[in-house]
């Protein structure tokens, strides 16, 4: 497990008590010693300030803080102030994305994709930062062709990302088909594995279809037989999810990122079998 890159991802919290909870949690995840927190940007309806907050929050509990940074919508000037503001406090890592503009968001910023936001970074700070880029081993849902995604994730790699991490999925095939494409571009970045818990049925599939992961025929019908039997759901979720993650690691995967949806319980279970084996 030491020798993998685990990390866990959080959202700024929105509330004074989800600020409390998020705490709470992240000491007890703290007990599984990730490599790094991260922290979303802007999705959810969440500010800039609650990022940077939550960041400066972990990073002062003694723990390394990762915030993601997303540019659609941003210009030069406010990205570069932002950039300044993670200098500032000595923050060194960041997860940059192109990010989603709202429904009806008419505006368009100064950056269209995440490939120019690494370059932006890299021409501002140098080599301060280390970058972490997203990478969909399903395939992006607005790209034009998995071919063209393949090309257009060698651009954020050839900018100067020094990672990625990808979407969550439940197929580990389209994982290592995806690596042995990135090799034979000549990418030899790391790719560490987004891993989403199940945990309910509802949440999951409503998210699924946003981001465009494939939940499996099988997956889907059992997680559905269970009803509202969550002990069951977590249960199904816990094995299906810890075997693909050991198959994962097995199979080369560098490390693991755990969405964590500001829950504890979830990606210890997970991380606990995991390292049982
Ligand atoms: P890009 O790499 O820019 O790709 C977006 C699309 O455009 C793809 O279809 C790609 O094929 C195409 N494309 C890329 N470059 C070009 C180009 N030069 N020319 C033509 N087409 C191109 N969202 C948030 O809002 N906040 C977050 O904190 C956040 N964290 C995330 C963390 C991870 C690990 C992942 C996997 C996703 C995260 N997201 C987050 C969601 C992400 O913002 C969306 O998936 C978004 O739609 C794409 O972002 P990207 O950085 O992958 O974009």
């Amino acid at each position: 497990m030491e020798t993998h890159n685990f990390s866990i991802e959080f959202f700024p919290p929105k509330t004074a008590e989800g600020a409390e909870k998020l705490r709470a949690v992240r000491e007890k995840l703290a007990l599984l010693n990730p490599k790094y927190f991260s922290v979303t940007f802007g999705a959810g309806g969440s500010t800039q300030q609650g990022t940077l907050d939550t960041v400066l929050e972990i990073k002062q509990a003694g723990y390394v803080a990762a915030p993601h940074l997303s540019c659609v919508g941003g210009s030069r000037e406010s990205i570069r102030a932002i950039l300044q503001q993670f200098k500032d406090n000595g923050i060194d890592r960041v997860v940059a994305l192109r990010g989603d503009l709202p429904s009806g968001y008419g505006g368009a910023g100064e950056f269209r994709y995440a490939n120019e936001l690494v370059e932006f970074i890299r021409a501002e700070t140098g080599d301060w930062f280390h970058i972490e880029v997203a990478a969909y081993p399903e395939v992006h849902p607005q790209a034009r062709s998995p071919q063209d995604d393949l090309q257009n994730f060698a651009r954020k790699v050839k900018a100067g990302a020094n990672a990625a991490i990808t979407q969550y999925f439940y197929n580990a095939d389209a994982y290592f088909a995806f690596m042995d494409e990135t090799r034979k571009l000549g990418i030899d970045v790391p790719v560490v594995a987004g891993i989403m818990p199940i945990t309910n049925y509802t949440q999951l599939m409503r998210f699924s279809e946003m981001c465009g992961a494939e939940i499996p025929r099988w997956v889907r019908l059992k997680l559905a037989s269970f009803g509202d039997d969550s002990a069951s759901i977590k249960a199904f979720g816990l094995d299906v999810v810890s075997q693909m993650c050991e198959r994962l690691l097995k199979g080369g995967a560098p490390g693991l990122h755990f969405y964590s949806m500001n829950q504890a319980a979830a990606t210890t279970a997970l991380w606990e079998r995991i390292a049982s084996r």
